[in-house]
């Protein structure tokens, strides 16, 4: 019982400390560009933080929006390629309409399989395709910063 106890207080300190982390990661991004630290990117920045799964520009200004917040969809889609240039969020699904984006986790690695006439998209992890691109890296003594393989096509109920 206690041991659980510990492990919840430990896994509720990871997770501020990485909210903490992350933040600064922005900041010294943010710095290191010449651009300012404002109350528009920390909010979406912070909203960004807790979308779940892959979501879009459009989804998050509308959920700022419904929290009474009056920060502008441009806003948001000049602020996520930051993110993603800071490493906290990636942009996937190429080739979509709009783009998608979803957080970097490490403990999560997956690619994606995109159906193109109803648009559901399938995570899914394959350890042997982890070990071809990390063979590819080391042959060419490449070090990989993002690593995206989007397969699209098809899905089975679409077929
Ligand atoms: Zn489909
Ligand atoms: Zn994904």
């Amino acid at each position: 019982m206690r041991a659980v106890i510990l492990r919840l207080i430990l896994n509720f300190l990871k997770i501020v400390s990485m909210a903490l982390k992350t933040k600064s990661q922005f900041q010294n991004f943010l710095k290191q560009q010449g651009l300012k630290w404002t109350p528009e990117r920390e909010r979406v920045f912070q909203e960004a933080s807790v979308m779940e799964g892959h979501f879009e520009a459009e989804e998050l200004a509308y959920r700022l929006r419904k929290k009474g917040s009056r920060i502008s969809k441009a806003t948001v889609y000049r602020t996520l390629p930051l993110l993603v240039r800071t490493g906290l969020i990636k942009d996937v699904i190429h080739g979509e309409k709009h783009q998608h984006y979803e957080h970097i986790h490490e403990e999560n690695l997956h690619d994606h399989l995109i159906c193109l006439k109803c648009g559901k998209i399938v995570e899914f992890e394959e350890e042997s395709l982890t070990k071809i691109e990390r063979k590819v890296c080391a042959k060419y003594q490449f070090q990989p910063q993002k690593i995206l393989i989007e397969i699209f096509g098809c899905c089975r109920e679409c077929r």
